[in-house]
């Protein structure tokens, strides 16, 4: 039996995921950022607790969180839970939980319970994107993480894509993020002339409708989710790109976008598969209960 915990900002969801991943227990409670960073780590502790109780056994830990994970040191940098950052979370968590635990970013979490047991389990090397508030990804090949040597492999979300570009919070200019992201859609479509208040959701059911200033957003969009997503293939070549997050609900990604991303890759036809995710918004707890494989024990 395997626990996943997805930290966020404002939950901790928890699941207990069996042998054949299915999710035999759920419990999601508030995250007590206000209460600092302590109360996060016995939030935590709580919830195993609870979980393992019901379960009657205890189980291998998990955890997926945002934010960029030190190779080195094991703390988190650019945690949206500020509290978080720079703090030795994996070695505290481990002295209260008393066993090892695994810790990844999300969106390699999300690549990984995709790569397993969703859209992608058929293929050997899966790319997987998320694209919403921010821009992440993560690559699995045959079933196992790929994290690199500094713990960084799959942020294509920080290529440059335009040089000079918008300022992003990691410090650099025309990031891949500040064009890909919901924010960027809906800066995009402000700079057009477009109507201010609408969230990227809304932009893209206008330009369904035919409004012709959300539908060169939305085209812009597009073009930019293409080149940006052609130098990946390019260097990794994988046999699927899975995307999540809340602008993979975009259908045209999967028609015109794929055709963007055609017209940029190295090669004169585009084999890649380019797939919605499966398993929504579950995909970050499971796969951070995956981060631990069948073979293996806690001890
Ligand atoms: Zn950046």
């Amino acid at each position: 039996m395997r626990i996943g915990i997805d930290l966020g900002g404002t939950k901790t969801e928890g699941i207990v995921m069996d042998a054949s991943g299915d999710i035999v227990l759920r419990e999601r409670r508030p995250t007590p950022q206000i209460q600092g960073y302590q109360a996060i780590l016995d939030n935590i502790k709580d919830l195993v607790d609870a979980l393992e109780k019901q379960a009657g056994r205890q189980c291998t830990i998990g955890i997926g969180t945002p934010g960029a994970i030190s190779a080195v040191t094991d703390t988190l940098k650019n945690s949206n839970t500020t509290c978080m950052n720079g703090k030795p979370f994996k070695q505290d968590l481990e002295a209260l939980l008393v066993r090892p635990v695994r810790i990844e970013n999300d969106a390699n979490c999300f690549a990984l319970s995709e790569a397993i047991d969703g859209a992608g389990r058929e293929y050997s090397v899966v790319f997987g994107v998320i694209i919403g508030t921010g821009v992440g990804g993560g690559i699995v090949v045959n079933k196992q993480l790929l994290t690199g040597s500094q713990h960084i492999a799959g942020e294509w979300g920080h290529n440059v894509l335009v040089a000079n570009g918008p300022a992003c919070y990691c410090g650099k200019r025309g990031c891949v993020e500040t064009f890909l992201s919901g924010p960027a859609l809906q800066y995009s479509y402000r700079e057009l002339g477009g109507d201010t208040q609408l969230t990227a959701q809304q932009i893209v059911e206008q330009a369904e409708t035919g409004e012709a200033v959300a539908d060169t957003a939305v085209q812009r969009y597009l073009e930019y989710f293409g080149q940006a997503l052609s130098v990946v293939v390019n260097i990794l070549d994988p046999h699927a790109i899975i995307l999540g997050g809340g602008m993979s609900n975009i259908q045209r990604l999967y028609t015109e976008g794929r055709k963007q991303l055609a017209k940029h890759v190295f090669n004169d036809e585009l084999r890649t598969r380019l797939l919605i995710n499966q398993h929504g918004d579950s995909a970050g707890v499971r796969g951070a209960a995956w981060l631990w494989e069948a073979d293996e024990t806690p001890d």
